[in-house]
């Protein structure tokens, strides 16, 4: 499709195109459709609609297997994010939804239909990836009109959309400005216009904010959640940062070595890790590994001279676990009931509070969580925390 400014400069995209509008999901033929997805995680819990469900959904690149068979829901305006190291599977699996990668076996059904070998451009979904992926000869509002354009809406309707769609992300005042007259935050929130203005079935965002730095990343997560919130659109997103996955998302999807680690609200995979790695993946963790007791009731550790009391009698004596707290779940000089005296190794302010940084037994190192009163280094101290307060995994 050519496309070029008049010469007073206005948007060219007041003629409206001639070409067809991208096949919805409603354009589908109902023989394609599938049987509702009773199974995977959490299904309508407040009655929503399931929107996606992936189900034994693989990726093998020859001897590599990018991604194992993986059953996977999201419902209808959920805003789910998958989470986990570099290589764990993540732009696989959503490159499998948008239908950029073909899959190995597995099923993708959007809207009860199955997608799985519809062609990326006629799934209906919106992608917006790490590197803007603008049209460097289109101005702002050129490239935010664009996806309208594609779908024959009136000059009217188009103007009023891509108005709303700009104000939305602040950059109503930046209309006639080429991509390259603007920043790498201002750019990305380009391609957000243009991405949630035609109300794709789903958005994938694959690291979108990953090439911005610390501040204005935090700056665009919350004008990320506040298009969601204004749009109950429904976004699958990925990222390798805890801290986003925890301020954006309804649900986390915990990824490692191309399988489904844990999946829950931020809430439930913090205070419930099912792993440590979980544990030790989102938030701070302490975590001792060790060996239930006869009594089922405590863990020998090797690097501790003391038995550490478990919350639960779920695992048998003899068995490897990991015994994971909570910085914050630590007192210095309490009373909880599992005491372990140590020496201060170092004390980080972080502004509200700070971190403490203890050793104890034979090289361990654990962090407690404390107020603005801190010990000096090198004073001797005593951990404490109850039992409940802590959660015992498989190591
Ligand atoms: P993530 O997005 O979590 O960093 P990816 O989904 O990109 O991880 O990759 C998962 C695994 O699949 C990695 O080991 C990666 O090297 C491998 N992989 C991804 N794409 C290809 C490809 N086109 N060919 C071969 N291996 C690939
Ligand atoms: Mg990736």
């Amino acid at each position: 499709m050519s496309y070029q400014s008049n010469s007073k400069g206005e948007l060219p995209h007041l003629k409206t195109s001639t070409a067809a509008p991208l096949q919805s999901r409603r354009s589908v033929s109902t023989s394609d459709r599938v049987a509702p997805d009773m199974g995977g995680a959490i299904p309508g819990q407040d009655g929503r609609r399931l929107k996606l469900s992936v189900r034994g959904l693989s990726k093998r690149y020859g001897d590599a297997l990018a991604l194992e068979a993986t059953n996977l829901t999201v419902e209808e305006g959920e805003f789910l994010t998958l989470l986990g190291p570099s290589g764990s599977g993540k732009t696989t699996l959503l490159q499998m939804i948008c239908g950029l990668v073909t899959p190995t076996s597995g099923q993708i059904i959007i809207d009860d239909i199955d997608h799985t070998k519809t062609p990326v451009h006629k799934r209906d979904i919106g992608l917006v990836f790490q590197h803007y992926a603008l049209f460097p000869h289109l101005t702002v509002e050129e490239n935010v009109a664009f996806p309208l354009q594609m779908r024959g809406i009136s000059p009217r309707e188009l103007r009023q959309k891509v108005q709303a769609a700009l104000d939305m992300v602040q950059l109503g005042h930046l209309a006639r400005r080429l991509p390259k007259e603007l920043s790498g935050g201002q750019q990305q929130r380009v391609a957000l216009a243009r991405c949630f203005i035609y109300e794709p079935s789903i958005i994938l965002m694959d690291e979108p904010l990953g090439a911005l730095d610390k501040k204005l990343r935090e700056h665009l997560q919350m004008e990320i959640r506040q298009l969601h919130q204004q749009t109950r659109a429904t976004i699958i997103y990925v990222t390798h940062d805890q801290e986003e996955a925890l301020a954006l998302s309804d649900r986390i999807c915990l990824m490692n070595q191309a399988r489904i680690e844990q999946i829950g609200t931020p809430r439930d995979i913090y205070a419930r890790p099912v792993s440590a790695f979980a544990a030790d993946f989102i938030g701070t963790s302490n975590i001792f590994f060790g060996q239930v007791n006869s009594d089922q009731h405590s863990v020998r550790c090797n690097t501790l001279d003391a038995p550490i009391l478990m919350p639960d009698h779920t695992f048998s004596n003899g068995d490897d676990v990991a015994v994971v707290v909570r910085p914050e779940q630590m007192q210095l000089n309490g009373d909880g009931a599992n005491r372990l005296d140590g020496t201060v190794m170092d004390c980080v302010y972080a502004g509200s509070e700070s971190r403490i940084i203890v050793k104890v037994g034979r090289d361990t190192q654990i962090t407690v969580r404390t107020g603005l009163d801190t010990p000096s280094k090198g004073s001797r101290v005593t951990v404490s925390w109850d039992a409940a307060q802590s959660v015992v995994v498989c190591p």
